[in-house]
């Protein structure tokens, strides 16, 4: 089976939408804290400071883990290859839920942005 997911296209346009000291910065890890689950997209700002304390994965990494699990599960067995499956789904997801609201997020502004503009 072969992925689609690479690390260039979907990390070089992803920016932090923060605001203030977070203009600018890209998004580069996922926080896995269940709490963080629909705000799981970090740069190093939000790391460091709602994440300070949270278990964060490189999205880099993240992604590569991905494609790399989808490539090697056949080697597995049964449930081994179930469960990893799952997860790996199941962080893939969560991603898709943090990009989609990123993407809102942006959509909303511009649209601010225009009916100031008006
Ligand atoms: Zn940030
Ligand atoms: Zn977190």
């Amino acid at each position: 089976m072969q992925t689609t997911l690479t690390t260039e296209n979907s990390t070089a346009v992803l920016y932090c939408t923060k605001g203030g000291e977070h203009s600018g910065e890209r998004i580069q890890m996922i926080c896995t804290h269940p709490l963080c689950r629909t705000d799981a997209l970090c740069c190093v700002i939000c790391k460091s400071r709602t994440h300070k304390h949270h278990e964060t994965v490189l999205l880099k990494t993240f992604l590569e883990e991905m494609s790399w699990k989808t490539r090697h599960s056949q080697r597995k067995t049964g449930d081994v290859i179930q469960k990893e499956v799952e997860q790996a789904e199941r962080m893939c997801l969560e991603a898709v839920v943090g990009i989609k609201r990123y993407t809102m997020q942006k959509l909303v502004r511009l649209e601010e942005k225009m009916k100031i503009a008006e």
